[in-house]
This record gives C-alpha cells, sequence and structure tokens, in this order.
C-alpha cells in the first residue's frame, strides 16, 4: 500500500494561520509588528530564493523583513558591529545571516554575536543547546520541522526506535537529541557508518527515518521497513529536478507516511523561521 504522503505545505499552512492570529494579537497588544532582519554578505543565487520564500510569508504573516545587502568585500568585524548595533535596536525582534557568507567570514563565530532572544534561526549555542533540554522556544529551524513532519503522521513516539542519518549541527544532532527527549530510542548515522558499510542494517530498523546527507539515492527503498515514517531533509539537484536522499518511488510503496522532495520539509523549515521570530518577539516582551 503506498505510504500517506506528509505534505509539508499544507502543514505549513495550518501553522502559519495560528501564527497569524498570534501576530495580530501582539500587535494589538503592543502596537509593534515582529520585524525581521536578514544580513547578506555579497551575491549568491541560492540565498535570492531562499530570500523570495520569506518576503513571501512574511508579508503573508504581517512580519516586517529588512534585507541588508552587505558589499561581498565586508569584514568579519564589520558585520560583527553591525549585529551588535542590530541587538541594542528595539525595533529589531530577529536578526538571521544569510548562508553562504564570503570565505574570509566564519559564519560559526559570527553567529554567536547574535543577542540569542534576537537569534531567528535557532543557531546561537545557547540555543541550540535547549535541545538537550527539551524546552525549545527558539530553536533550529530544520530540526524543528522535522519534529512538526513526525508528530503530523500522529505516530506515538514513546518507545519507538529512530535512525538519523547525518549528524550536522543543524539538522542530524538536534533532531537526534529532539526524538531523544520524547522517549524514542535514536540511532545516529553519518559518514563512517556509510564508510564501514553497515547504514543498511540500521535504516532496517528504523520505524522513524530522518535522512539529512545530500546524496541522492543514498537510502534504498528496499531498506526501509515497513510502515515506517520517513523525513527526506534532503536537497539534491538532479538534471532539471530537485530530490532527496531516499529512493521515493520505491520507499512510497513500503514506508506508511513519508516527506514528499520538494514539497516536505523546505516550507515547514520557513514556517518555524517565523515562529522562532514570534517566540523572540515574546521572551522580549518578557512574556
Ligand atoms: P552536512 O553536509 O552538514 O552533513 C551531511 C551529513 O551526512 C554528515 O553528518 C555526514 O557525516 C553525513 N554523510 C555523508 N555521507 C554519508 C553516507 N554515505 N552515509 C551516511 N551519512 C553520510 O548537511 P546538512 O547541512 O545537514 O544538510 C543535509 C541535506 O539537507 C542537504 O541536502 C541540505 O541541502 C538539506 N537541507 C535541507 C533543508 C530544508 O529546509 N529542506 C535545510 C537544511 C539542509
Amino acid at each position: 500500500m503506498a505510504a500517506v504522503i506528509l505534505d509539508g505545505k499544507k502543514i505549513a499552512d495550518q501553522i502559519r494561520g495560528s501564527l497569524k492570529a498570534e501576530i495580530d494579537a501582539l500587535k494589538g497588544r503592543f502596537g509593534q509588528s515582529p520585524t525581521l532582519v536578514s544580513i547578506q554578505v555579497g551575491e549568491d543565487p541560492a540565498t535570492a530564493a531562499y530570500l523570495k520564500g520569506q518576503k513571501n510569508v512574511t508579508s503573508l504573516l504581517g512580519i516586517e523583513l529588512k534585507i541588508q545587502i552587505l558589499q561581498e568585500s565586508t569584514s568579519q568585524s564589520e558585520l560583527i558591529a553591525l549585529i551588535e548595533n542590530l541587538n541594542k535596536d528595539n525595533s529589531v525582534t530577529g536578526i538571521l545571516l544569510q548562508l553562504p557568507v564570503p570565505k574570509h567570514i566564519n559564519a560559526k563565530e559570527v553567529v554567536r554575536f547574535i543577542d540569542p532572544k534576537k537569534d531567528a534561526e535557532g543557531m546561537h549555542p545557547e540555543n541550540i543547546s535547549q535541545c538537550i533540554f527539551g524546552d525549545v522556544r527558539i530553536g533550529p529551524c530544520t530540526a524543528l520541522a522535522v519534529m512538526e513532519l513526525i508528530n503530523a503522521s500522529g505516530i506515538d513516539l514513546y518507545g519507538k526506535e529512530a535512525v538519523v542519518v547525518g549528524h550536522s549541527e543543524i539538522v542530524g544532532k538536534p533532531v537526534s537529541l529532539l526524538l531523544l527527549n520524547k522517549f524514542v530510542t535514536v540511532t545516529t548515522c553519518h559518514i563512517a557508518t556509510g564508510q564501514r558499510g553497515v547504514l543498511p542494517e540500521h535504516v532496517k530498523r528504523a520505524e522513524i527515518l530522518v535522512v539529512a546527507v545530500g546524496k541522492s539515492g543514498l537510502i534504498k527503498g528496499e531498506w526501509i521497513k515497513e510502515g515506517a515514517v520517513v523525513i527526506d531533509v534532503g536537497i539534491n539537484r538532479v538534471g532539471d529536478k530537485i530530490v532527496g536522499d531516499v529512493e521515493f518511488e520505491k520507499a512510497v510503496d513500503v514506508a506508511g507516511y513519508i516527506t514528499p522532495v520538494p514539497g516536505g520539509v523546505g516550507p515547514l523549515t520557513v514556517t518555524m523561521l517565523m515562529r522562532n521570530l514570534v517566540e523572540a518577539f515574546k521572551l522580549q516582551k518578557g512574556i
């Protein structure tokens, strides 16, 4: 039987509906709109597409978006100085540093200078560490998006077996921690798991499978456990198509629930960015 498709756009629309109502209420109470400042250093075609998505969602929700485009030659200390000014500016709710940045800038170091209460992407170490404690108000957007999609399947997480393929700081590691907080038994796989040749045996055990690698066709359809919830975070360009990391056509016949690529994790990620912003606004207002 074909899996139920976890339609990221539909789920995102529902969350955006309640976010919009919350934003309207906050505007009424405080007479101020949440404001996101998006910083771009230099030009990058991928950033342009990401910004377009941000523009659409912010205008839909009544969030003010200010885009600051800095010259490619901007130094790291100049960028940090800008961030420190935005931290002090009471009209700014959230700050986002668009990636990639030019090679002479260390994004990881720069992100540490964003006030954790204004950290729209939830990537400040103080916010990421909340994934350990399980009390996430502002958190890493893609990891939160994955959790929303798993929840949308309606699966009872308690005691389930999850396999997370990929151990990046933005997806694999925080997702593993968020699942662990829900009493899921989690195995995190990575490049060394693949090199040792034991990836299939781990994946075959997964009642919940999250894949965030960036290699098309890495996860074979025949490895998927019957009825599994499959969340494919991967984005790969193959010819003129965008595909995930899982062999979708085969996996869809075995899985219980599966995300499409595109249209799965992506729409939820930008929605989680907006939810972070609303939480940032509330934290700054002491609520
Ligand atoms: P990353 O490059 O930081 O990490 C890749 C991970 O895959 C690493 O943990 C690595 O050890 C592991 N890996 C590599 N080869 C492997 C193999 N053969 N077997 C097992 N593990 C292997 O990646 P990332 O930033 O987490 O992104 C992963 C993918 O998710 C990319 O395609 C990216 O574009 C996509 N992504 C999508 C969204 C979204 O909103 N939809 C957001 C972030 C990332």
